[in-house]
């Protein structure tokens, strides 16, 4: 699924029934219209890669363009962490990064010829009396009582709105269609409102603004677009994005439709996503239990992963629910390949092993990643104390359990063979403190000499040389699957998941990770995938689990019979 072979789809299909008739010259020009309300999320990523992707697959270009109709709610906080997020993603829009608000003038100009055809009016009815008038499914629409209004009242009318004279909410322009449209995006829709506020580019220029549905197909109109893709719910009002461009006769872009994408434990919505920012759920926008794209990336999440699993979601025409666990199996699959290994203990328990010299202090070779011998090996220091993870040590084995109990040998991984001698308790607590073991020299490097057998293989780190770090691991969000189905007179907020986050302090690392960068990807051995933290210093470094190890998605397939792609 690279750029010259994208996926099929029905998107693509009708870009290339439009190559074939020549329909716009040869040309496929997509956008990518963020409104600068929140940061960008997975569900965004579909219709980045999708609009990007199909664009680069066919030689063409895709706009940036910010939808910012709505000054109340748009920052340039906004604007700046999505153009770095699509960036970071893979994608380029050359020096095509535009905004709405560029067209602010045009639409404008526009809207007065609108009302010089007879097709606007200025309309004084409350936006509650708009709701009103508007007649539902089955019945039809009220004309409003100032639809009638002549050509000479309206330009007045609405050069005074833009002049300030009214306050918000006071009046509005529409489109003068049809009050009577089994389409109620067709009567007569709003164009333009009153709203005295600030711009994030604008300023003070302008008190009137224009809505969503009368700036989207001329922007798309005026930066000739080819394909204008959306999602689902905007279908009905594509008869009204071609309106407005048919009206005026300019060039007409086709808008089509494809499925949102919604996924399993996990909410996509701005506004529910800026809830939980505001109420101190998470930590921010790039908390990384958050599916934003901040959020994953910061992660640990690849922009390889999350451009194979849209790649693999593909597009249809009805809206489903994707499984959380497809999108872990794609970030599994690729710091498989890329992240180094190394040892690191989540939770030590102290390893003395008596017959080992105690200045010793040997440098063992740990392959860095065995997919892929090109990352080569690195030295790891053994010495007399280690640590061990608690999990990997039972005073009384249960059945079934083949790691270190007393009595028993196990591989140390790049190390020794080693047996558990004895145990140092706490007298009060009956806690284990410390582990004791013999190691067999024979068995350097953990290669059995005489084909002796062990059941099971452990991680270890030299307590001597450890860099202490501390750990995030995360679960779901959500512990719903919907999130939005909760109890009566509750709302999301009520499936937060109490257990999304646990921090484990004191970790144990093995040495080489000393300098590791923030951003930077690992496999802790048996442990799962790790990147680490923005809030790590040189003395203080602090990973976010990005993925255990366990694929949930690959045992579904299994249990279900059906291959993954
Ligand atoms: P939200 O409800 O999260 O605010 P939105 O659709 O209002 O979403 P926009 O900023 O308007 O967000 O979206 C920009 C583009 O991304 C639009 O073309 C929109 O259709 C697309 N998009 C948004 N959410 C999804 C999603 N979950 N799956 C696929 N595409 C999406
Ligand atoms: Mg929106």
């Amino acid at each position: 699924m690279n750029s010259t072979t994208g996926p099929t789809n029905f998107v693509r299909d009708i870009i290339l029934e439009d190559l074939k008739t020549n329909k716009y010259g040869g040309r496929v020009h997509t956008r990518f219209p963020p409104e600068p309300n929140g940061y960008l999320h997975i569900g965004h990523a579909k219709s980045i890669c999708l609009n990007f992707g199909l664009a680069a697959e066919f030689g063409g270009k895709t706009n940036l363009r910010f939808d910012d109709t709505n000054p109340c709610k748009e920052e340039t906080e906004y604007v700046d962490s999505i153009i770095d997020n699509v960036h970071w993603l893979g994608f380029d829009w050359e020096d095509r990064c535009f905004y709405a608000s560029d067209y602010f003038d045009q639409l404008y100009e526009w809207a007065v010829q609108f009302i010089k055809a007879g097709k606007a009016y200025v309309c004084d009815l409350t936006a509650d009396e708009v709701r009103q008038h508007r007649g539902s499914l089955t019945e039809p629409g009220q004309a409003s009582p100032y639809r009638n209004r002549s050509v000479a009242e309206n330009l007045d009318l609405f050069e005074r709105m833009r002049a300030g004279e009214f306050p918000d909410g006071a009046r509005t322009l529409r489109a003068k269609i049809d009050m009577a449209s089994a389409n109620l995006n067709l009567r007569d829709p709003i164009m333009y409102r009153i709203l005295h506020a600030d711009h994030h580019r604008t300023g003070g220029k302008w008190c009137i603004y224009p809505m969503y549905d009368y700036a989207h197909g001329q922007s798309d109109s005026i930066e000739r677009i080819t394909h204008s893709i959306c999602t689902l719910e905007f279908e009905d009002h594509r008869p009204l994005y071609d309106w407005y461009v048919q009206q005026l006769g300019i060039y007409a872009p086709q808008q089509i439709e494809f499925d949102r994408l919604n996924l399993t434990y996990t909410l996509l919505s701005k506004r529910k996503l800026l809830t939980l920012v505001q109420n101190g759920h998470v930590s921010g926008w790039d908390d990384p239990r958050m599916p934003t794209l901040s959020g994953i990336r910061r992660r640990g999440y690849t922009p390889e992963a999350i451009r194979n699993f849209c790649g693999a979601v593909g597009v249809s025409k009805t809206n489903g629910s994707t499984e959380l666990a497809l999108l872990e199996h794609y970030v599994r699959e690729d710091l498989n390949k890329r992240a180094p290994r190394v040892m690191a203990v989540l939770r030590p328990l102290r390893v003395v092993i008596d017959n080992y010299p105690p200045d010793l202090v040997e440098e063992m070779d740990a392959i860095n990643n065995p997919e892929d011998a090109a990352m080569g090996t690195r030295k790891v220091p053994f010495s007399r104390v280690l640590y061990i993870e608690q999990d990997d040590f039972r005073e009384v084995p249960p059945k079934q359990y083949f790691r270190l109990s007393p009595g028993r040998e196990v591989r140390l991984r790049y190390g020794y063979f080693v047996t558990c001698t004895g145990v140092v308790k706490d007298e009060k607590t009956g806690e284990v403190l410390e582990v004791h073991c013999t190691y067999d020299p024979a068995t350097r490097g953990g290669d059995s000499p005489d084909g002796r057998r062990v059941k099971s293989t452990i991680h270890w780190v030299s307590a001597a040389h450890a860099i202490d770090a501390e750990a995030r691991l995360y679960d779901n969000l959500f512990t719903r699957e919907n999130p939005d189905e909760a109890p009566e007179g509750q709302d999301f907020t009520a499936n937060l998941n109490p257990h999304s986050l646990e921090v484990v302090r004191g970790c144990k690392l093995e040495p080489s990770l000393r300098s590791a960068a923030p951003g930077s990807r690992y496999q802790f051995e048996r442990l799962g995938y790790f990147c680490v933290d923005l809030d790590s210093a040189s003395d203080r470094l602090v990973f976010n689990r990005t993925a255990a190890l366990r694929d949930t998605w690959a045992k579904i397939e299994k249990r279900e019979g059906r291959n993954l792609k």
